[in-house]
């Protein structure tokens, strides 16, 4: 049981919630030297991390089935062309 965020209203226990990404930017992950440990031959031994770019989530909406289903035919994040 919870409130949309959206809509306002309560949801009845047992329905899935969703999380809509309002805004999203772009994040650089540095390099890190070291960090990712595996064994090889019996020995611990350790490998980098190249970093990289991304995105990450800013703010996001807790809602219901019909809202998320609603905000994503109007949404421009998810089409894909
Ligand atoms: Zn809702």
């Amino acid at each position: 049981m919870y409130l949309c965020e959206q809509c306002k209203q309560q949801v009845p226990a047992n329905s899935s919630s969703y999380l809509f990404p309002l805004q999203i930017r772009k994040k650089a992950y540095p390099k890190r030297s070291k960090v990712n440990k595996y064994h090889h031959n019996h020995r611990l031994e350790y490998r980098d991390d190249r970093g990289g770019e991304g995105f990450e989530w800013v703010k996001a909406l807790r809602v219901c089935p019909d809202c998320y289903q609603q905000l994503t035919k109007h949404s421009s994040l998810n089409k894909k062309e």
